[in-house]
């Protein structure tokens, strides 16, 4: 058992990039926010600050990290295409992070099933299997949920010049 606390931590990051469509050539510079997330952890309550400072080091760099996955798959204000090869990349990432999850719920499922029949018999395959079911379904329930707001949502994170002046 862990015994100790994990910090997390969530930053924002505005960079400034230079967008470019490869569609229609329009290029503009752009301001992007990136959000990130960190956690750090302090076992056994030792090292607090340290861990904090973890959690606030990782977000930061996921922050920019994050901000270049957004500026990728942004419509093009021009034409209105995203990048379709950023699109697909950001799409198959999606598709590997569901399939890694249900992998992930599968040995949950397996595992406890094994464990739990050992003891109680058919009810334990089922709390088991259940388990494991209801585990990788919630992994995959929020990592959809944070993607599809990095896809819909990447419009409202890239600023472009011309919307900065209301024209
Ligand atoms: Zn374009």
């Amino acid at each position: 058992m862990y015994v100790g606390r994990k910090h997390t931590a969530v930053r924002s990051a505005e960079v400034e990039r230079t967008f470019c469509c490869k569609g229609c050539g329009y290029s503009s510079p752009v301001r992007v926010t990136g959000i990130g997330e960190g956690t750090g952890n302090s076992p056994y309550f030792l090292d607090g600050d340290g861990a904090r400072r973890r959690a606030v080091d990782e977000a930061t760099a996921r922050a920019s990290e994050d901000a270049d996955v957004v500026l990728a798959i942004v419509p093009c204000p021009s034409c209105g295409e995203r990048d379709p090869a950023a699109a697909r990349a950001f799409k198959t990432k999606g598709l590997l992070a569901t399939l890694g999850l249900l992998a992930l719920g599968c040995a949950i499922g397996v595992v406890l099933a094994a464990l739990m029949s050992h003891r109680s018999g058919s009810m334990g395959l089922v709390f088991g299997v259940g388990t494991g079911v209801l585990s990788a379904s919630a992994g995959i329930y929020v990592d959809r949920a944070k993607r599809s707001a990095t896809w819909d949502g990447a419009i409202l994170r890239v600023s472009f010049p011309s919307e900065r002046d209301g024209a």
